[in-house]
């Protein structure tokens, strides 16, 4: 049996799921961020299906964001459980710190770049630092590898990395069930933020061909990390693929008026978001221009210190 646990956080994204799969080891899927009122809320919820923190066998590890993994540390030395996640998560867990420094630096050039100015650099350092400690270092204990499977007693899942939203997104498949523990992968009332990372540069292409993978998928249900169950996993997958289309459509549109930075179409469609949207709302538009130069439609001109993006020929 799997029951979900929605743990509070401090984001816009709002509660994330936690799911408690009823088997031996018992298991939980991610964690909530790293606070006391997640921690509370988490222990509330696991006692009142009959169960503690201290008898978790096993906790799994969906993808790298603080809202998915921030207990892990205190809930494996409390439970003594294992911690699974696929391979390139393991050393970004246990090198938290230093690898969000090195997302912020990579994320800052690359927003200078693309024409973002130094004070909305300067401002979304500040708001990274400010959130650091809802996530936390920790130690993978069992490194997974795209395809293997996790056999519990009752249950056997396949792990399927799964980049795009994060580079370590990863889904676990019970293809008896047709269920999957998707982490952000698919979500129903919001699409999947593809993020650029040092990591994962082509954020939107990589996303776009791991959606690919998973409508092949028989899924009857999908467990998101946020929201409802997904029911429809296909037909949510052929939208966000329209959405994709439209949005690129939308950009070429914008670029047959003028070369522009990607901040420009940025703030073209969206206007001045607030400045925690900045990195957001450059990697959606930058996303789509991987898409649009790889057809050959558009062009960027990186000979001066800002890029622009044109029309091609
Ligand atoms: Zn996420």
């Amino acid at each position: 049996m799997i029951h979900t646990i929605a743990i509070p956080t401090p984001f816009m994204v709002g509660r994330v799921n936690t799911y408690l799969v009823e088997d031996d080891p018992l298991t939980l899927v991610d964690t909530g961020p790293n606070s006391g009122k997640a921690l509370d809320e988490l222990e509330q919820a696991i006692a009142a299906l009959g169960h503690r923190v201290e008898d978790l066998g096993l906790i799994i590890v969906t993808h790298q964001h603080i809202d998915h993994m921030g207990l892990v540390d205190i809930l494996a030395r409390r439970s003594g459980a294992e911690v699974a996640a696929i391979a390139s998560l393991g050393p970004w867990l246990a090198e938290y710190s230093l690898r969000m420094n090195e997302e912020d630096e990579f994320a800052e050039a690359l927003m200078k770049r693309h024409g973002v100015s130094d004070e909305t650099c300067m401002a979304l350092r500040a708001v990274s630092a400010a959130f650091r400690g809802w996530g936390a270092p920790s130690t993978v204990t069992r490194l997974l590898d795209d395809g293997e499977v996790l056999a519990l007693r009752d249950r056997k899942l396949s792990v399927h990395h799964r980049p795009g939203h994060s580079p370590t997104d990863t889904v676990f498949y019970d293809a008896e069930r047709r269920e999957m523990l998707g982490g952000d992968h698919l979500i129903g009332h919001i699409s999947s933020n593809p993020l650029i990372t040092k990591a994962e540069p082509r954020a939107l292409i990589a996303y776009l061909d791991s959606l690919r993978k998973t409508a092949e998928m028989d899924v009857d249900v999908v467990w998101p990390g946020h929201g409802d169950p997904v029911r429809d996993h296909r037909d949510l997958i052929e939208s966000r693929f329209r959405m994709h289309e439209r949005r690129a459509a939308k950009i070429r549109r914008v670029l047959e008026d003028g070369p522009r930075t990607a901040h420009e179409i940025a703030t073209g469609m969206w206007g001045n978001l607030a400045v925690t949207q900045a990195y957001l709302t450059l990697s959606e538009v930058l996303g789509h221009l991987d898409l649009l130069r790889d057809r050959g439609e558009v062009v960027e001109d990186d000979d001066g210190p800002v890029s622009r993006f044109a029309v091609a020929g």
